[in-house]
């Protein structure tokens, strides 16, 4: 049998050692080249597109000679106004896309000695900037599998048996309870989305999924409008999980990512930034098989395409 790709060499191209060997020189000049791969790293004025600067080398900040801006490497993207050294910045990105099923805060904080809301903060910007890679705004097609599973509004049953209420019933709910719907090609990408029903995500695929597709759904009578717009294979749950190729089972290997991911590291996480973490457990399953080099470089390179963010900038200064 061929040896699993991630165990192969050729899915590891960097280290801790790798990043910390070099320096912080390095890590910042990676920096500058992703920001401005067009002058190979040089720096290019965001106000006016001067692609002269002063170096005030002290301070790592640009100064435009045409319309006299200062600037530095991260303005005006997700990382600007960071505190981190770039090296740190670096080691934290190769943490998380080493982490197949996603990292726990508190684990990242001690990895990097950082405090926790600043980790907290760190990730989330990066699952911003990962989400560009999964909601490009093309349509899926070729043959795309949909299913949904529920998260979140776990209601704790009383200790004592008398007093336990039924936690099927809406007003015993905690109201915090979504649904993820997953698109996902057989040969290609996944599409997460966040709703309150299952039910919702025929609109999703009405908006996403192109008319030349075939489907795949399970049992579940929502689905069944599906067929008004495509060839849908339905497989029914409660009988078989694999009809002679008929099977969700992609969209499932997605769940079972992104359960492990919010049950195992994130111990429940809220509704609010529940498509975050979808965002982000589809980007490790369509790159799966990527490298941890290429992924740590396409992190950073959407960070430094990412407009400062509206979510996640000063955001303990504003819960405090
Ligand atoms: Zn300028």
């Amino acid at each position: 049998m061929a040896q699993h790709f991630l165990l192969s060499a050729a899915s590891r191209t960097l280290s801790l050692r790798k990043i910390y060997k070099a320096g912080e020189n390095v890590a910042y000049q990676m920096f500058c080249e992703m920001r401005w791969p067009e002058t190979g790293g040089e720096a290019v004025c965001p106000k006016c597109s001067h692609d002269e600067a002063y170096k005030i080398t002290t301070r790592r900040k640009f100064k435009c000679k045409a319309c006299a801006h200062q600037f530095s490497v991260t303005s005006g993207t997700i990382f600007a106004s960071r505190k981190m050294d770039f090296v740190d910045l670096l080691a934290a990105i190769c943490l998380i896309v080493n982490a197949s099923k996603g990292m726990s805060m508190v684990q990242l904080s001690r990895d990097i000695d950082c405090q926790y809301k600043t980790a907290f903060v760190l990730a989330h910007k990066l699952r911003e900037a990962i989400a560009q890679e999964v909601h490009t705004g093309e349509v899926l097609d070729g043959h795309v599998e949909i299913d949904g599973a529920y998260f979140g509004g776990h209601v704790r049953p009383h200790n004592e048996k008398a007093k336990r209420v039924d936690r099927r019933l809406k007003k015993h709910q905690t109201g915090t309870r979504r649904v993820v719907v997953a698109m996902r090609e057989r040969e290609g990408r996944t599409l997460p989305m966040v709703a309150k029903t299952e039910g919702e995500g025929v609109g999703f695929a009405i908006e996403n999924i192109s008319r030349d597709a075939t489907m795949s759904a399970d049992e579940a009578s929502h689905w069944d409008t599906l067929h008004d717009g495509w060839m849908v294979d339905r497989v029914n749950h409660s009988e078989i999980y694999s009809d002679h190729g008929k099977h969700t089972n992609m969209v499932e290997s997605f769940f079972s990512r992104l359960r492990n991911m919010i049950e195992g590291q994130h111990h429940g996480v809220s509704p609010k930034y529940l498509h975050q973490y979808a965002n982000h457990s589809a980007w490790l399953e369509d790159n799966r098989r990527t490298d941890n080099g290429t992924l740590a470089k396409i992190v950073v390179s959407n960070a430094m395409e990412a407009p400062v963010s509206r979510d996640w900038k000063g955001y303990w200064q504003r819960a405090a």
